[in-house]
């Protein structure tokens, strides 16, 4: 329109733009860049218009909030600060109390507070979950607050604790599904031609837990984890012994990537526990096998030759030994699904009840050729949504020869987020298996799994054997 005055027009984000006259040039900018253009635009001698929306005016809820704010001013407890006259704030952490005005420190606190508060009047799974004390809670936090993890990554964990990611299961509660089928499992079933699968409800702990389809990457992303903890500590675990030489040796920790997983018959060699023939003719496998059927014998437990097959086949996440005391220490890992209340003790009462024969049987051995070795179990436990029972880990690493009490927190912080990264992978996962075959392997990955995340978690995933 000639001989029309140009009129700019800026708009804070997130305001309706309205349908504005020919003539008139509009922009949605931010606060900051709304100023440099405004006074570029009064410096070209434009006319300039500010209008102030009073957006809340007359909201019951802020004249309600306002006038609370106007009671809060009057109070007598309220000190002000000098010359700005501004409320102070007053906390107390550790023991010692600080004051400011209002701050981001000052915002974060009192978000924390509330947020405690609100805690305690809940009583729903949620809430059970994040007050559960001694479950490494505090790591959550750092998590979510963490800027290097995608923040998808994020929210599907904050989805998983608070009971909202979309599985069949949820959707179901939600009124929204009604099958609460694994689609995947059905998927894995019909490929192999097995008519009458096991029921398998699709819930966060089925996908990450159990689906058979997923095993795959489950197996790796246990290793992953694994081997990732076990060079740890082996690397922090600086006990001397009387000699000054480290304590303790992890032969089963070669390096972040790789890990050795010892048989009975290796830990019975590297202890003098058997006797070694010479190769051949398989004397040192009989002579194994008679000393198993020996101690089934000697505290009346049943057993046949699949029994000792099994205890034979046994491998073992890892081993820690202490030549000098004659330790023998079978360190068991496990990434299990926190619901429960007991969620880790069940999982470590598995692992005793697998591993406690083969511990009898060693020791047995040891008693009898009088040698003097004590071989017994440490397990490590992490949660899928970032549980781990704080003193109890903290201690076993300790009992490793951890001794730097920081090296035994940084462990502890790693394998937490960790453990949630990968499960957060496991989900990922999931979605890519139902859009492709359920024989995948890395191949059908995504190259960005494969390149980056793959490489920043040691994971080696190995294609199916055919
Ligand atoms: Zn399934």
């Amino acid at each position: 329109m000639p001989g029309a005055f140009r009129l700019p027009c800026y708009l804070a984000p997130f305001v309706n733009v309205p349908d504005f006259s020919e003539g008139v040039q509009c922009q949605l900018l931010s606060t900051w860049q709304t100023n440099k253009h405004v006074m570029v635009a009064i410096d070209q001698g434009l006319l300039t218009i500010f209008i102030k929306i009073k957006a809340h005016r007359g909201d019951p809820l802020n004249e309600q909030a306002d006038r609370w704010a106007d009671g809060g001013r009057q109070s007598k407890i309220i000190q002000w600060s000098l010359p700005t006259n501004r409320p102070i704030f007053y906390w107390t952490n550790k023991d010692t109390t600080h004051q400011s005005p209002m701050n981001p420190t000052v915002k974060k606190r009192i978000d924390h507070q509330v947020s405690l508060q609100q805690l305690k009047t809940q009583k729903g799974s949620t809430a059970n979950f994040l007050t559960r004390e001694d479950n490494s809670r505090d790591l959550l936090g750092k998590f979510h607050k963490d800027r290097s993890v995608w923040i998808r990554a994020r929210r599907r964990v904050l989805q998983c604790l608070s009971y909202q990611f979309p599985c069949a299961l949820q959707l179901k509660q939600w009124g929204i599904l009604k099958d609460v089928k694994c689609l995947l499992c059905e998927k894995y079933y019909r490929e192999r031609n097995i008519s009458e699968p096991p029921d398998s409800i699709k819930s966060v702990g089925h996908i990450q837990c159990y689906c058979p389809a997923l095993q795959l990457p489950r197996i790796a992303i246990h290793h992953g984890i694994w081997r990732e903890l076990m060079f740890s500590i082996r690397k922090s675990s600086t006990k001397l012994n009387d000699a000054s030489e480290p304590r303790w040796h992890f032969p089963s920790a070669l390096s972040p990537e790789a890990h050795a997983e010892w048989g009975l018959y290796k830990i019975l060699e590297y202890m003098g526990l058997h006797e070694i023939l010479p190769p051949g003719a398989g004397k040192n496998r009989v002579k194994l096998r008679k000393d198993i059927e020996e101690y089934h014998i000697a505290y009346a437990i049943d057993f046949d030759d699949s029994v000792i097959d099994t205890f034979i086949a046994r491998r073992l996440d890892g081993l820690a030994f202490d030549k000098e005391q004659k330790l023998c220490v079978l360190m068991e890992y496990t990434r299990a699904m926190d619901t429960a209340e007991d969620w880790a003790e069940r999982k470590e009462q598995e692992k005793n009840d697998r591993y406690g024969p083969l511990i009898g049987f060693i020791n047995h051995l040891s008693h009898q050729e009088k040698s003097g070795c004590k071989a017994f179990q440490t397990n490590f436990t992490t949660g899928v949504r970032g549980s781990l029972h704080t003193n109890q880990f903290l201690t076993r690493l300790e009992s490793l020869g951890v001794k730097n009490s920081n090296t035994r927190e940084a462990i502890r912080n790693r394998t937490v987020q960790k453990t949630l990264s990968m499960s957060d992978m496991i989900l990922k996962f999931f979605f890519i298996a139902l859009n492709s075959k359920t024989d995948w392997t890395l191949q059908n990955l995504p190259t960005e799994i494969v390149n980056k995340n793959m490489e920043r978690f040691n994971l080696h995933l190995q294609p199916p054997r055919m």
